[in-house]
């Protein structure tokens, strides 16, 4: 393909992409294909001759689009949102368009100083104070993992990366149940080990760790010659919501010198609205936190904000300097790949640039308390039916419910066939999940076109769908 047939492809593909947003409505949420429709659909061996780009983009339309779940869907109510607003989006056709590699400030000088100030502008918009700097990673996964191994070397010593962990006493780092699934494989990465991982029980509406449980478990650590190395919080867990007392648990922290990493991956972004940060009061202690913006603020796909109080420790941890890697004579200017785990690094400060200049803090809050208030509505209104119960109240936009009519005996199983049914539907998505061991069907509102109306919609189908569920 030439330059020439690319611009107009490009041309062709952007007015693929609006008229696809301006479409989701009509398609269903979720994939309506069974397993193995896509892989039978192509062909087993490579094209050995060039082939047609009209008759490649046929073949998306026929094959792939059926079977994408559409993430950008108004009414998509599962997981947590995974927002591409659309300016994020035409930015990122700029970093494609470009390609850099901009693992060293020289590998693109832009991408490095621009990631410095969005990280910034981001801490400024949440209420981080200036104590706090930011390296953007490519998920919360990778800083929390990054975050495990600085918490592992600092109370080895800075011994660990060089001498390993044999021979060493038993590190111990503490966190709650309501966790991400990203904190056991960081612990499990890092060499510390899952019989490592302490679990602190919860208590409260918030689900928060028992601050005098967590004490007392560092305390026994400690008389049975363990090693505390640090503690993992929560702001907005996966499940439910769940989100610790940070103030207490930096109080803790603090007393046994811990190095605190806090997880707020999907509820950050809430938190450029002020009346929402007492939900994480307390977060000017931690040593690291991480939350996505390519989850409900708006930032496309990848995009992972963490910030440290202390980079060195960070830096300390994951840098490496070959001598092809060293850049000589530019002493002061920042390296990222020495803050993140992989060397090669997307230019990804750009979309934030665009994303928040082109719709300024304030719209962007409002879509939050939008979204915040259209979920506490419908919680009330599911609240007032019979058949239904709220199992957790909302916390910012997500809540939890089943469906239990007079007389149903295995709820788990009814909830389950309810959330197939709404999802087979396909008018919209909802996800379940276990509290206490009881199955639960989760909603959060958070998708960036969503409205008042697609959120009132919900009600209908989830009330319409429960009720002619066939009996058991
Ligand atoms: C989504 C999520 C993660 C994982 O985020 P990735 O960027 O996909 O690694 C971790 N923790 C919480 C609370 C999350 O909601």
């Amino acid at each position: 393909m030439n330059w020439t047939d690319f611009a107009g492809w490009s041309r062709r593909f952007a007015d693929w992409t609006a008229d696809y947003h301006r479409s989701l409505r009509t398609r269903p949420v979720r994939a309506q294909v069974a397993p193995g429709r896509i892989l039978n659909a192509l062909p087993d061996a490579p094209p050995e001759l060039a082939e047609e780009m009209e008759k490649i983009f046929a073949d998306f339309e026929t094959i792939v689009l059926p079977g994408m779940t559409h993430w950008q869907h108004p009414r998509f109510f599962a997981y947590f949102p995974a927002n591409a607003s659309p300016p994020s989006i035409l930015a990122e056709q700029l970093v494609t368009a470009m390609a850099a590699q901009c693992m060293l400030w020289q590998t693109s000088p832009a991408a490095t100083e621009m990631e410095t100030k969005m990280m910034d502008w981001l801490r400024q918009a949440v209420g981080l104070p200036g104590t706090f700097t930011g390296v953007i990673q490519d998920s919360a996964s990778t800083a929390t993992l990054a975050a495990v191994l600085t918490m592992r070397e600092k109370a080895l010593g800075w011994d660990g990366n060089k001498a390993g962990l044999s021979g060493q006493k038993r590190l111990r780092v503490y966190a709650s149940n309501e966790v991400h699934t990203s904190i056991d494989r960081a612990i499990w990465i890092s060499g510390i080990g899952a019989d490592n991982l302490v679990r602190i029980p919860v208590k409260g509406p918030h689900r928060a760790m028992d601050a005098e449980a967590l004490r007392a478990a560092i305390k026994a650590d400690l008389a049975a010659g363990h090693l505390p190395a640090g503690i993992i919080a929560c702001t907005g867990g996966t499940g439910v919501g769940a989100s610790d007392d940070v103030a207490s648990v930096v109080a803790v922290a603090r007393d046994h010198g811990l190095y605190v990493h806090l997880d707020a991956a999907w509820a950050g972004a809430a938190m450029i609205v002020p009346e929402f940060r007492d939900l994480w009061a307390g977060v000017e202690g931690v040593d690291s936190m991480v939350f996505n913006p390519h989850k409900w603020m708006g930032a496309q796909f990848d995009c992972s904000a963490h910030f440290v109080r202390d980079p060195e420790d960070l830096v300390r941890t994951l840098a490496i300097r070959p001598e092809y890697l060293k850049t000589h004579g530019h002493d002061g200017v920042v390296n990222y790949s020495e803050w993140s785990i992989p060397l090669g690094r997307r230019f990804r400060a750009l979309k934030l640039w665009f994303m928040i200049r082109s719709y300024g803090l304030e719209e962007l809050r409002q879509r939050i308390r939008n979204h915040v208030a259209w979920s506490g509505r419908l919680a009330e209104r599911l609240r007032a039916e019979p058949d239904f119960e709220i199992t957790s109240e909302p916390i910012l936009s997500l809540f939890s419910f089943r469906h239990a009519p007079a007389g149903a005996t295995d709820l788990d199983t009814l909830n389950q066939r309810l959330v197939d049914a709404i999802n087979d539907d396909g008018r919209i998505y909802l996800t379940q999940t276990l509290l206490d061991g009881a199955k639960v069907i989760r909603f959060q509102v958070g998708q960036f076109d969503c409205t008042e109306d697609d959120v009132a919609y919900a009600f209908d189908v989830i009330t319409e769908i429960a009720r002619n569920l066939e009996p058991q």
